[in-house]
């Protein structure tokens, strides 16, 4: 198996970075890199791209995260707040409802019906009388905080008065234009007026809740199997998500590897060196996204969870089983694609076939004369000795050509 490695990778490289076995001059290696490197970003972009065609279970429930966090919340403030969270400016008049519609419009699959009817009852909190209000709160509450920013000032000066009587300094030496009594009124005085913006904050506030479109909106969010039904989806959707996406980048890739394939093929049969190997080079890389899309899948997809809980019910709580299972699977499955690309694509035998029926060179596809021992253009040796009549035959050929004994070819390699 290892040797059957280290063959694949020597094959891989000297495939990759030569022209009918000829390799390549160190300025077309280099354009060829550049081109490669380019083709790469490419193909990374458009699955980037393609990926999030699907609509995301974000966007799919966009009410679902503010739902499920005020239903968690324990705060006297949360429908308050959740009813202040609906009051925005209109940006182009474009409603909640219209924003999360809008992510219909450049991705497949639709919006949760429950989450615009949520977005509609925010839409009819959200009126300038209403907007009024919080502003009014917004007001109130900056007083409150300069109130008490000036008291924390007066403490501050206070204590050090009082330090200052301590001392025994006279008055008129103080640096200080407050006196300690006036101080203490000015103190009072700002407690009561930050107690009365207070109150008057908490009143708006009971005022916004209770008004019949803030109501409704409530009993909306209060009703269980509105909330139930939002959140079932939105779990079923994230688990499905990455599955869907791979999908797609799987339906991105498998045409350019089927047409890259195609090409190359083709340009081997015909020996047009230059676009083999550049079809093959397109090949390798439309295939490395997808091997690792399928690693990615094996890893987190719902084959993984699939796999995951097969194993953690037969195993029961010897979860780190599961990772010796990987260990073991992924290595198969990454000989797997090896064979296939071996079988697919570096197939020397076939290659062989067809260059010794064209009278051509076994090693770099020139044109030879028959009965030319060694090609005349690589030096390429092209014969071997038959095991049973002991004459010459061809390399790689599954016959003999004077007696006709098989050859396993696997072991033809000089
Ligand atoms: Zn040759
Ligand atoms: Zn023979």
């Amino acid at each position: 198996m290892l040797n059957k490695i280290r063959r694949f990778w020597s094959q891989f490289f000297s495939k990759s970075g030569s022209i009918n076995n000829q390799p390549l001059n160190k300025v077309s290696l280099v354009v060829l890199i550049v081109i490669d490197i380019f083709i790469l970003v490419n193909v990374f972009t458009g699955l980037n791209d393609i990926s999030r065609w699907y609509i995301s279970p974000l966007q799919a429930y966009p009410c679902y995260s503010q739902w499920q966090n005020y239903r968690s919340q324990t705060t006297t403030d949360k429908d308050y707040e959740i009813v202040r969270s609906s009051l925005f400016n209109l940006i182009n008049q474009t409603t909640q409802e219209q924003i999360y519609q809008q992510a219909e419009e450049r991705h497949l699959g639709k919006v949760s019906q429950t989450c615009l009817q949520y977005a509609n009852y925010q839409d009819q909190i959200n009126i300038p009388q209403n907007q009024q209000i919080t502003q009014n709160i917004e007001q109130k509450q900056a007083q409150v905080s300069q109130f008490e920013q000036s008291n924390n000032n007066i403490r501050a000066q206070y204590d050090s008065t009082l330090l200052e009587k301590i001392a025994g300094q006279s008055r008129e030496q103080s640096i200080n234009v407050v006196g300690a009594e006036k101080a203490k009124q000015e103190l009072d005085q700002n407690n009561r007026r930050i107690s009365t913006r207070k109150q008057e904050i908490s009143n708006l506030k009971t005022q916004l809740v209770t008004k019949p479109e803030s109501v409704s909106f409530l009993a909306f969010l209060q009703e269980d199997s509105n909330f139930n039904q939002v959140e079932a989806n939105y779990q079923q959707a994230s688990f499905w998500y990455p599955s869907i996406q791979l999908a797609f980048q799987f339906l991105f890739l498998v045409p350019l590897i089927l047409v890259a394939l195609l090409v190359h093929n083709f340009a081997q049969r015909r020996e047009y060196g230059l676009i083999s190997l550049i079809s093959w080079h397109l090949l390798v890389i439309f295939f490395l996204p997808l091997i690792l899309k399928i690693f990615e899948f094996l890893q987190f997809g719902v084959l993984f969870r699939f796999i995951f809980d097969i194993l953690s019910t037969i195993l029961g709580g010897l979860l780190f089983l599961v990772s010796y299972v990987y260990i073991l699977l992924i290595p198969v499955v990454g000989f797997g694609i090896i064979q296939l690309f071996q079988k697919v694509i570096l197939n020397t035998k076939a290659q062989a076939v067809r260059r010794v029926q064209d009278s051509r060179c076994i090693n770099c596809a020139k044109k030879i004369r028959q009965h030319d021992t060694y090609c005349p253009h690589c030096g390429y040796y092209q014969y071997i000795e038959c095991p049973n009549c002991h004459n010459l035959t061809y390399k790689y050929l599954s016959h003999c050509h004077h007696c006709g004994t098989f050859q396993d070819s696997s072991h033809n390699h000089a």
